[in-house]
């Protein structure tokens, strides 16, 4: 059982924020920036690819107006959404969990991000079988 699940029974606290039938929001313990909020299903699943359609239209549903609640809340005018999923792209808890971080001066996410140039043929390849696996 993660961390999150146990959250989500009430064995352990949290600084909730917003709570329906599907989702459960509350401040991260460990805040990359002032109002960093963390957005979870309540369906118990590790990673984004294995969440049923309707955790997924849940907390998309809800994602935009969580963003504008700390955009209010802290001020910030521009935020990244993050979103880990395995151990080798971050992720500690593995429970399905959305980062709302704000960006408020130098505070916020900082992103590595190693741009390559794409191959057309690669790009051929990697659309046929990406749309064979939809
Ligand atoms: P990730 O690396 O995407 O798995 O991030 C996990 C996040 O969960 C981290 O930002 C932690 O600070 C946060 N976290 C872990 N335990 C708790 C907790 N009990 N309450 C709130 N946030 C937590």
């Amino acid at each position: 059982m993660t961390i999150f699940a146990k959250i989500i029974s009430g064995e352990i606290p949290c600084h909730r924020v917003y709570e329906d039938q599907h989702v459960l929001a509350f401040l991260d313990i460990g805040p990359v920036s002032d109002g960093h909020l963390l957005v979870i299903p309540k369906e118990a699943r590790a990673q984004l690819d294995e969440l049923s359609d309707e955790s997924a239209a849940a907390i998309g549903r809800v994602l935009p107006r969580l963003a504008r609640a700390v955009m209010k809340a802290t001020g910030a005018t521009s935020y990244n959404i993050l979103q880990n999923n395995g151990a080798a792209a971050h992720q500690a808890v593995m429970h399905v969990h959305f980062h709302i971080i704000p960006r408020i001066g130098s505070a916020g996410l900082g992103v590595g991000w190693n741009a390559g140039r794409l191959d057309a043929s690669r790009a051929g390849e990697l659309v046929a079988k990406m749309q064979a696996a939809l």
